[in-house]
């Protein structure tokens, strides 16, 4: 997955700091990412390449580290028009490498789409700053303190017998099978969330849910938790139209491979296929 970047490790503990020349520069505008042409691919731009434009380091925020490298969002700045400087989409990162550093270009845009989202206070409209001890955002006026946008959502490998119940959502981008998900609502539990949308979703009992793994989903600010779960009754489905199209039940050998793991969803379908949950 995304984020099983060993031997390489992640630490995301706040700190103040100043940058140094080989830490990397995190330059985002909505959502693209500034990267650097090199030969075949891009790169993620270090504080000595970017030496030639303007003194960046006193406008450079530091976001996290990966091993002894730090990496710093800076928000205002120009793209250098000279030098193989472009601007690419976030979704270039599902397939960026090496991948760490791909992990690194999608978390960052997640602190930075924050900063972005929450530059005024929502009680009192006073602009908010960046807190001094901890990864926060502080109303200058009222105090109100503001923390990541971290939103938790559920996914579910629902499992009767040899078959996986997989589905198509009726909307967006995404048109290859998928497992049940959903956000987590205020008030319930991963586990109870689990049965309201399996139940919203594709109108079946599931029982025996049982944890699988977390992964943090920049792309959408979410933190999904995998589950799997078996069918309890009647196997009968039925379609939520507004968000599926098609769902159906699929064996071990139906199962496709998307070939590219990084979602903890397809790491559950490839479990499924390969028997081992
Ligand atoms: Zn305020």
């Amino acid at each position: 997955m995304i984020q099983d970047i060993a031997p390489h490790t992640y630490d995301p503990a706040f700190r103040i700091q100043e940058p140094s020349d080989r830490d990397y520069v995190l330059h985002y505008e909505y959502n693209k990412v500034m990267l650097l042409k090199e030969r075949e691919g891009y790169v993620i731009p270090t504080f000595e390449d970017l030496k030639e434009e303007e003194d960046l380091k006193p406008k450079a925020r530091y976001l996290f580290s990966i091993d002894d490298r730090a990496y710093f969002c800076v928000t205002d700045m120009k793209m250098p028009e000279f030098g193989g400087y472009v601007m690419e989409g976030l979704p270039i990162f599902r397939t960026f490498e090496p991948l760490h550093q791909a992990f690194a270009g999608i978390t960052g845009s997640q602190i930075y789409r924050w900063w972005q989202s929450r530059r005024y206070c929502g009680h009192c409209g006073g602009k908010m700053e960046h807190g001094e001890k901890e990864r926060s955002l502080v109303c200058s006026k009222c105090g109100q303190t503001e923390y990541p946008k971290i939103s938790p959502a559920v996914i579910v490998a629902i499992k009767n017998g040899d078959k996986l119940l997989m589905s198509r959502y009726a909307k967006g981008a995404y048109r290859n099978y998928a497992l049940i998900a959903g956000f987590v609502e205020i008030g319930e539990t991963f586990e109870d969330c689990v049965r309201r949308e399996v139940m919203e979703e594709v109108g079946l009992k599931v029982k025996n849910i049982r944890y699988y793994k977390s992964q943090p989903w920049a792309f959408s600010d979410t933190e999904m938790i995998g589950f799997t779960a078996d069918l309890d009754g009647d196997d009968r489905i039925r379609l939520e139209e507004d968000e599926l199209s098609e769902a159906g039940w699929f064996t071990r050998d139906e199962v496709v491979e998307y070939g590219n793991f990084i979602s903890v969803g397809h790491e559950l379908m490839k479990a499924f296929k390969d028997g081992t949950i």
